[in-house]
């Protein structure tokens, strides 16, 4: 599949020099099914804008460019990849926006409307995180349709009790729906990364799975992941060295362990540190 006036991205890569740069995580998705197979997964578009984080030499932008989305925003990196998205944007006229910058160090619901769609394939080295970032803002993004590597798109779907539930499934899950789409081998990519990727679809809810503090709940979760393997009466003295009392005022058995926890309790957690009874 090809889109009428714009050359093979093979050819794009050749012509502007992309050769693959692991520092950048670059690895490109060339097949245009599976670019389009992954702007379909984030649903309907219509009329909202979307931003993509590495863009690269513009393969998934196309695909979401063919999409009813208004505009798409795409903050790349990698200066080479820039005079390739401005051959897109032309073809385009005025509804690709390219900014050539570190995701890291801009703020993303500035840079799109409310209800906006975050749709990337990220890099492997700042997709966590992003997310996190990202994931403070169910009142501004409408949804997030992210390729991460499976285990990583594991962690973000876990539930409770399973082994890969940590503090990146409940900082996710708490305000946001999570769901692992589908898997894409690493021969879908050019080059191919070691591992399996996986698509995670976001999408906001209308209410936290319970009231709490964000940066409060961070820190819970982030002390009682620490340290895994102990009873939360131990892991988690660091916050109040009375974990004990703490734990029983919140209603949770103080010989728990943090993975048995569900995003709730780790709420009735955080709500009781900021006002102990
Ligand atoms: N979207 C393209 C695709 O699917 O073929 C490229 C995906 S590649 C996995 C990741 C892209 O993110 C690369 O283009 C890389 O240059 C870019 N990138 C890496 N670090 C970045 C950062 N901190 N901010 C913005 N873009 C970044």
């Amino acid at each position: 599949m090809s889109v009428p006036g714009l050359p093979p991205l093979r050819e794009v890569i050749r012509r502007h020099g992309l050769d693959a740069r692991k520092g950048l995580g670059q690895h490109f998705l060339l097949d245009l099914n599976i670019t389009d197979k992954i702007a379909r997964a984030a649903g309907v578009l219509t009329g909202r804008e979307v931003l993509e984080v590495g863009p690269g030499p513009g393969g998934l932008t196309r695909a979401l460019l063919e999409t009813d989305a208004a505009r798409v925003v795409a903050v790349e990196k990698d200066e080479r990849c820039i005079a390739a998205l401005a051959e897109l944007a032309a073809v385009y006229p005025g509804r690709l926006e390219v900014i050539r910058a570190d995701a890291l160090e801009t703020e993303a619901a500035e840079l799109v409307r409310p209800g906006a769609a975050i749709i990337a394939n990220l890099p492997y080295n700042v997709g966590t995180p992003l997310l996190f970032r990202w994931l403070a803002r169910p009142d501004h993004f409408g949804s997030m349709t992210l390729m991460f590597q499976r285990e990583v798109a594991e962690r973000i779907a876990a539930r409770p009790g399973t082994k890969h539930y940590g503090r990146l499934a409940v900082m996710a899950n708490w305000r946001w729906s999570t769901r692992v789409l589908f898997d894409l081998p690493p021969r879908a990519f050019t080059p191919p990364p070691k591992v399996t990727s996986a698509v995670v679809g976001l999408t906001p809810r209308t209410e936290a799975l319970a009231p709490a503090d964000a940066g409060t709940l961070s820190r819970v979760v982030a002390a009682a992941f620490n340290q895994r393997r102990k009873m939360l009466r131990q892991s988690l003295k660091g916050l109040r060295p009375d974990a004990e009392a703490w734990l029983g005022e919140a209603g949770i058995d103080p010989r728990r362990r943090a993975e048995t926890l569900t995003v709730e309790e780790f709420c009735a957690l955080a709500r009781t540190l900021q006002s102990p009874r």
